[in-house]
């Protein structure tokens, strides 16, 4: 408690730190935000390591939101923040015009651990520039235009990104969005081969996350993989939620052995400590988009030697730890227990799905939300919604997570469940 109390960034009080926040929210980050999240009593973040996050008061809260799947080591990992001050001392932003060692090695680990002949990346510093890298790369290696995604998926919120994510409300007020842009129904292939004729790319997360946790039958992505040969149409994964340990695999694709022509990763790839994003292709593909032209798709802090520091520390510390494993038995904890919250309280919870420890919960009624979560949060457990399907709370702490912490955290979500059944009834 004092050790946050010193942390109060220069207020004397917490009430002081608190509505200093709220007014620079208000007055100049973002108005109507600033006010829903203080009528949902969010309260401030000072100090986070590991699972908890500690707020302005000194409380202490399990992070079941997790960054939305940033933080896979959790946070501050001591071997990623020693790694990243060392870098500080040396060089931390490229100049470009020289070789930058940790970018060639963050790359070459990432080669090595992606599957089959994925090879070649190209880093930037967030998830929604890695798509459209992904996207560039597709349209300049086939000669195509068309790109297919998937209905209420979500790529990013720049135009392209947005093009083939599944949610009117953040497409509309920004049309017209990339010409020839089309969604099919997730988890089936029924009409994929139709559209993929003339495409150039399908773009795919292997669990859709932000639709609301919807995790495809096995085999899903052997068949796309079979109508993207059949097409000539580039398999996109969009690796930035579930990759890197998230789903109990190194890479969500792994559940159906496919090796994609392009992984878009970005969220977890730093370990949580810088914004860092990529895409990796195979040499073929990449070949034919950029081979001839080096400069068609630049970055200025894309690699920046910081960044590359943390994913080269992140993607060893992933490995050594074996916190793809972890996560898929912390989530089958978490998904279990997560299904007998559902069983007891049918009239609230309609399902619990997910796989590792990207799990979903999906309430009867988008209501009860409004009661389960600040409860939650008054219990000291973060969750949160999917963006776009507002009914589903996700659960995706860090990897490293606890049994404890995931018994605690299952013990909040009941009873929230719980008051939300006593305060609403049946909606
Ligand atoms: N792709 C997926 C699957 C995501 O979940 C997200 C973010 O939630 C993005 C892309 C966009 O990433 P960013 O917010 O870093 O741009």
């Amino acid at each position: 408690m004092i050790e946050e109390r010193a942390e109060l960034y220069g207020a004397a009080t917490p009430q002081e730190l608190a509505a200093e926040v709220y007014e620079n929210y208000k007055e100049f980050v973002n108005p109507s935000l600033a006010r829903v999240m203080k009528l949902s009593g969010s309260p401030v973040e000072v100090r986070a390591r590991g699972c908890t996050i500690w707020d302005h008061n000194g409380k202490a809260y399990l992070d079941f939101a997790g960054g939305y799947g940033v933080f896979t080591l959790g946070y501050m990992h001591p071997r990623a923040v020693a790694a990243v001050r060392d870098q500080l001392d040396r060089i931390a932003l490229s100049g470009k015009t020289m070789f930058n060692v940790l970018l060639g090695r963050a790359a070459r680990r990432l080669a090595e651990l992606a599957p089959g002949d994925l090879r070649v990346s190209f880093w930037c510093n967030s998830g929604t520039e890695a798509i459209e890298g992904a996207i560039k790369l597709a349209r300049a290696a086939t000669g195509r235009a068309k790109i297919v995604g998937t209905e209420d998926a979500f790529h990013g919120k720049t135009l392209g990104a947005l093009s083939v994510s599944g949610r009117e409300t953040f497409q509309t007020p920004f049309r017209p969005l990339l010409a020839d842009s089309v969604c099919v129904p997730y988890g089936t292939t029924d009409t994929l081969e139709d559209a993929l004729r003339d495409a150039a790319a399908f773009v795919v997360e292997p669990v859709q996350g932000e639709g609301g946790v919807h995790v495809p039958p096995a085999g899903y992505l052997r068949d796309v993989r079979a109508i993207c040969d059949r097409t000539g149409a580039l398999f996109i994964a969009d690796e930035i939620q579930t990759g890197l340990g998230r789903c109990g695999y190194r890479f969500a694709c792994d559940r159906d052995a496919v090796v994609p022509d392009v992984m878009t990763l970005a969220k977890g790839l730093s370990g949580g400590i810088m914004p860092v994003g990529a895409f990796i292709a195979r040499p073929h593909w990449w070949n034919r988009a950029f081979g001839k032209a080096p400069l068609l798709h630049t970055s200025t802090f894309g690699g920046n030697e910081l960044a590359c520091t943390a994913a080269l520390t992140a993607m060893n510390v992933l490995e050594e730890e074996g916190l793809a494993e972890a996560a898929r038995v912390r989530g089958e904890q978490l998904l279990t227990g997560a299904r007998a919250v559902a069983a007891e309280y049918p009239a609230v919870v309609r399902q619990a799905r997910g796989l590792g420890l990207l799990v979903g919960v999906e309430l009867t009624n988008e209501g009860y939300g409004g009661w389960i979560i600040p409860e939650m949060l008054k219990a000291g457990v973060t969750a949160a919604w999917t963006l776009n399907a507002q009914r589903v709370i996700r659960l995706e702490p860090p990897l490293v997570v606890t049994a404890r912490e995931v018994d605690r955290a299952l013990a909040a979500l009941r009873a929230g469940v719980a008051t939300a059944f006593e305060k609403l009834g049946t909606l």
